[in-house]
């Protein structure tokens, strides 16, 4: 396990004070690769119970799909070499195939067979002419030119053959995944176990729900977004609710997070300046970087991993119930799970997200959604971003990247073009529930004329 010290070093250029999105990411894929993971930790799942999951293994194809050649069309199949240019071909109907009913006789040149969508070919019978193509009744006739050798007919193991990888290791297990799977006539799979994503929100000014509204106080939206994005991405969510900044309960909620989660994302409470003990509770109990990133929103954000071993002189039991009596957790949201059974010492990936609802979004999907793929061993990769015209300009200073919040549609003439919904400002969560994607301002990037065309990242699929 690198320590983050030894990880910033391998960075050219590091500068935890302003620090490119590009190398969050680097930093983030080297620290998940240098940490104990679970992924070695597997389950074999029904195909029903599949769906999401990160393969564990190839699924080798104990067949060939599909396992003989068969017809594409309801028609006649015939011996394609009699076919002649320009000129028509008649024969004699000798029999009918059938789907699931193969027919055992052998065409002599000159006849043809009945045949079914998905019946298997004739003995010797390379070609299906389509029944709507053919005139005649006891003997059919093809007109010249329609039809080609080899025409309507599907070849053995065209989908998949025998011995071949249908799916690899690290396949996001997907609904044209599971259907492939149960066409090899598998019916069981193994899969990486989930993943364990703990999460709270951290300030005294943040409301559960359920409690009555007073001067100065917001609800907690973060839990409910960060929820959202983590059962999306198949995580098994372990919800601490809200957690007022008293080093105490800060110190139990890292606890119970610890113990049982692979990773911890917590938000609030890591910008300059703030009064509260989140980011001194991080650097007692872990490794942990404190950022600013060059982008928009979202620029404070503290990176690093939470040691478990730093608790051991603490009395868990009653640090735990502490924290459970008095913190504002909301029960029904708990889901309890086993102790997390690693080997070696046990630590947590904490994302350290900032406090506005909208850097929240913006940062677990830039920094926390391709790390977390990394550590479930999948090898899925972030959408290409698309190309959309702006339909107007944006002010924008090189040198750091922005999410804007977008509506990509389509222009009169066919092209796509995006603009920005109203107010921009990191807190303003209703952006983001009008958009459909995150125009992507890159570092360099200046500013955008109206018709630039501009990279936008599409949240279908994604959240
Ligand atoms: P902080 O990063 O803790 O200074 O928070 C920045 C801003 O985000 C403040 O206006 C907070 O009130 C707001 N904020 C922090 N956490 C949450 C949350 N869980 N839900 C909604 N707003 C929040
Ligand atoms: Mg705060």
């Amino acid at each position: 396990m690198k320590t983050i010290a030894e990880i910033s070093a391998e960075l050219q250029g590091y500068d935890p004070q302003a620090l490119s999105c590009t190398d969050v990411n680097l930093f983030l894929s080297k620290l998940v690769e240098s940490s104990v993971l679970p992924a070695t930790a597997t389950e074999n799942l029904k195909l029903f119970d599949a769906l999401g999951r990160v393969l564990a293994e190839d699924i080798v194809s104990p067949i060939s799909v599909p396992p003989h050649d068969n017809s594409a069309m309801d028609g006649y199949a015939f011996d394609g070499s009699q076919l002649r240019a320009g000129e028509p071909l008649t024969l004699k109907l000798v029999g009918t195939a059938m789907a699931g009913q193969a027919w055992q006789g052998t065409a002599a040149p000159g006849e043809c067979v009945k045949i079914m969508t998905g019946a298997i070919m004739p003995r010797g019978l390379d070609t299906v002419v389509p029944q709507e193509f053919v005139t005649g009744g006891e003997s059919v006739t093809i007109a010249a030119g329609l039809i080609k050798r080899g025409d309507n007919r599907r070849l053995l193991g065209e989908d998949l053959l025998k011995g071949s990888a249908a799916l690899q290791k690290g396949e996001l297990f997907t609904p044209a995944a599971l259907g492939l799977t149960a066409s090899l006539g598998i019916e069981t799979v193994k899969v990486q176990r989930k993943l364990r994503v703990a999460y709270f929100s951290t300030g005294d000014e943040i409301l559960s729900l359920g409690e009555a509204p007073r001067e100065g106080a917001v609800y907690d939206s973060n839990r409910y977004t960060v929820f959202g994005l983590l059962t999306r991405m198949g995580c098994e969510v372990i919800d601490l609710g809200v957690v007022r900044d008293e080093p105490d309960l800060l110190e139990a909620a890292f606890l119970d997070a610890a113990e049982q989660a692979d990773a911890i994302i917590t938000s609030g409470g890591v910008s300059v300046g703030a009064a509260d003990y989140t980011k001194a509770m991080m650097n007692k109990l872990g490794d942990v970087a404190f950022w600013k990133i060059a982008m928009r929103p979202g620029r404070p954000m503290a990176v690093g991993r939470i040691l478990y071993d730093k608790y051991a002189s603490s009395p868990r039991e009653i640090i735990v119930n502490s924290y459970i009596n008095s913190s504002r957790r909301i029960s029904e949201n708990v889901v309890n799970v086993d102790v997390k059974s690693a080997s070696g010492p046990k630590s947590a990936i904490l994302f350290g997200l900032p406090g506005n609802p909208v850097a929240v979004m913006v940062t677990f999907l830039a920094f926390v959604r391709p790390a977390l793929l990394q550590m479930m061993g999948s090898t899925a990769t972030t959408p290409p971003l698309l190309k959309a015209k702006s339909a107007e300009a944006i002010r924008k200073k090189p040198g750091r990247t922005e999410y804007q919040r977008g509506i990509v549609s389509r222009a009169p003439n066919g092209s796509l073009q995006v603009r920005i919904t109203g107010n921009q400002g990191s807190g303003v969560l209703s952006s983001m529930v009008q958009a459909n994607g995150l125009i992507v301002l890159h570092h360099d990037q200046g500013n955008v004329g109206a018709g630039d065309e501009v990279d936008v990242m599409m949240f279908d699929g994604v959240i």
